[in-house]
C-alpha cells in the first residue's frame, strides 16, 4: 500500500505524523511511503532523512493520492485549515490522525461526504492492547512535563528549598488539578525540580497514583464515587458538585505558587475549577498553567494561547504543548501510529474488523457515512441499523469499496457495492482499498 505523510497545516503545529526511523518497518511490511516535502522539518526531520530511508518525497497532491494518509490533525478538525484539504481527499481514501470528532463532529460529516474512511485516534479504547497506540497518553505525558517547566520558568521564585549563608529559601508549592496522564507527569516533574507538590482529582483511584509520584493528595471531602467511567475517564460532574468543589479548593489554591490544571471530561467542555477570585487570592508572582485550555480551560480566566495577568498572577493557557517538543512528540506519535497500522493493514489491505474495539471505536466515517455512533448522536443523525446488512465487500482495485455492515442506506454514492474479489461475508469484518 502507499502510505502518505502530510505536512501539517494547523497554526503552530510543529509535529509530524511519521518520523524517518519508522519507515524501515513499513517498507519491510511491503508498503511505500510518500512524504510531503517539508512535512518533518519543524520537528527536526529534514526531507533528506526520509529519502535516506527510502521514502518518496513528493508534493501535497502526491500525498493525497496515497491509499492511507497519516496526519497529526486530520483535515477538517478544529485546528486544521479545513476546507481545502478535505476537498483534496478521494472517496475510499483512508485517513488516520487526531480528528477531534467529539469536539468538531461537522468535520466528520465533511469527511463522510467525501467518501473518506477516517479514523480518529482520540477514541481508542483504554484497553491494554491499545496502550501502544494511545496517542492521547503519549502526548499528554509531554504536555504535563512541559507545563511544569513552563510554570517553573515563569515563577518569580526557585522551586527547591535552598539553604545558603544568606538564609534558607522555602520550597515552592505546586498544586496539580487532574491527576491523569498529564497531571502525573506534571507532579513528577515539579517534584524532581524541588517543589512541594499536592494533587487533586475527582477520581478516587488517582489518589494512590498521585502519591506514588510524590504528591500529597488533597481530599476535599466530596463524594466522588461515580467519578469514573468504565473507560477510565472522569465522568461529568453536576454543576452543584463543581460549585462545592470550587468552594473547597479556594483555600488550597490561595496557598500555591504554581497551579497546573489538566482536568478533562471526554467529549465535553473542561470543568471550570479555578475561578477568577481564586486566582486573585494567590500571591503576586504566582503562576497558573491551564493545559485544559484547548477544551475550554479549567480556569475561568484562561484565554487560549494567551497570557493573562491578574494582580501579578500570570495565567497561561497553552493549547498545544506537545508541539513545543515536536521531535519527541512526533517520535511517540509515529510509534503509536505504526502500531495502529500493524493492526489495520493486513495482507496489503485495510482490514476493517469491527469485532475489534480498537477499529470499531476509532472508525468515524466509511462508505459515505458517519459510522461512529457517538459522532452520529452529536450530529443528530439516527443510529445506523447494524442488523440488516449481511455482507461486506472490498476489492484491492476499488479503494474504499468496502461497505461496512452498518452503512446500508444513505450516502452510498461512493460505495461501489459488491466487488468481484476480496469478498468477505462476515458482517463485521471488511476489507477496504489497497
Ligand atoms: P483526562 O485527560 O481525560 O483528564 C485528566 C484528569 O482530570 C483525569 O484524571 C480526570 O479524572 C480529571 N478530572 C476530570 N474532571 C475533574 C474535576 N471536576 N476535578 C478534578 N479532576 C477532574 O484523563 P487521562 O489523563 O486521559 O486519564 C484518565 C485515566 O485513564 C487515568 O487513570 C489514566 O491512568 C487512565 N489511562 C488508562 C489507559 C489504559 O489503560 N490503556 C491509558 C491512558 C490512561
Amino acid at each position: 500500500m502507499r502510505i502518505g505523510v502530510a505536512r501539517e497545516t494547523a497554526p503552530g503545529e510543529r509535529r509530524v505524523a511519521l518520523i524517518p526511523q519508522e519507515i524501515d518497518g513499513l517498507r519491510k511490511a511491503g508498503h511505500d511511503v510518500v512524504v510531503e516535502a517539508g512535512a518533518g522539518e519543524s520537528a527536526g526531520f529534514p526531507d533528506a532523512a526520509y529519502a535516506e530511508r527510502g521514502a518518496i518525497v513528493g508534493t501535497a497532491s502526491d500525498v493525497l493520492a496515497t491509499d492511507v494518509t497519516l496526519f497529526v490533525r486530520t483535515p477538517g478538525s478544529a485546528a486544521a485549515e479545513a476546507g481545502e484539504l478535505v476537498g483534496g481527499l478521494r472517496p475510499g481514501q483512508v485517513v488516520i490522525g487526531l480528528g477531534d470528532p467529539l469536539g468538531t463532529p461537522a468535520a466528520a460529516a465533511a469527511l463522510a461526504a467525501r467518501g473518506v474512511t477516517s479514523f480518529a485516534l482520540e477514541l481508542l479504547p483504554r484497553i491494554t492492547r491499545a496502550q501502544a497506540m494511545d496517542v492521547l497518553s503519549s502526548q499528554a505525558t509531554l504536555a504535563g512535563y512541559k507545563a511544569a517547566l513552563l510554570a517553573a520558568g515563569r515563577l518569580n521564585k526557585i522551586l527547591p528549598m535552598m539553604t545558603t549563608a544568606a538564609g534558607t529559601l522555602p520550597p515552592a508549592r505546586a498544586l496539580v488539578i487532574g491527576a491523569g496522564v498529564a497531571g502525573l507527569q506534571a507532579i513528577a516533574t515539579c517534584k524532581r525540580i524541588g517543589a512541594v507538590v499536592s494533587a487533586y482529582d475527582v477520581r478516587a483511584a488517582a489518589a494512590e497514583q498521585a502519591a506514588s509520584v510524590g504528591a500529597t493528595f488533597v481530599d476535599l471531602g466530596l463524594e466522588t464515587e461515580s467519578a469514573e467511567t468504565a473507560g477510565g475517564y472522569a465522568s461529568a460532574q453536576s454543576e452543584d458538585f463543581l460549585r462545592r468543589q470550587r468552594e473547597a479548593l479556594g483555600k488550597v489554591v490561595a496557598a500555591q505558587d504554581i497551579v497546573i490544571s489538566t482536568a478533562q471530561v471526554q467529549g465535553r467542555r473542561a470543568p471550570v475549577i479555578v475561578t477568577a477570585d481564586m486566582v486573585r487570592a494567590m500571591a503576586p508572582g504566582s503562576i497558573v498553567v491551564d493545559i485544559a485550555a484547548a477544551q475550554g480551560g479549567n480556569c475561568e480566566l484562561s484565554r487560549p494561547d494567551e497570557e493573562v495577568d491578574v494582580g501579578g498572577v500570570t495565567v497561561l493557557a497553552p493549547t498545544n504543548l506537545p508541539a513545543t517538543v515536536p521531535a519527541h512528540a512526533s517520535r511517540l506519535y509515529a510509534k503509536n501510529l505504526v502500531n495502529f497500522l500493524r493492526l489495520l493493514l493486513v495482507d496489503d489491505a485495510v482490514r476493517l474488523d469491527l469485532t475489534d474495539p480498537i477499529i470499531a471505536d476509532t472508525l468515524i466515517t466509511h462508505g459515505g457515512e458517519v459510522v461512529s455512533a457517538r459522532v452520529r448522536d452529536l450530529l443528530g443523525l439516527a443510529a445506523l441499523d447494524t442488523t440488516t446488512a449481511t455482507d461486506a465487500t472490498g476489492s484491492p482495485d476499488e479503494a474504499g469499496s468496502a461497505d461496512i455492515a452498518a452503512a446500508t442506506d444513505a450516502g452510498a454514492a461512493t460505495n461501489t457495492g459488491a466487488a468481484d474479489s476480496g469478498r468477505e461475508t462476515a458482517a463485521t469484518a471488511t476489507t477496504a482499498g489497497g
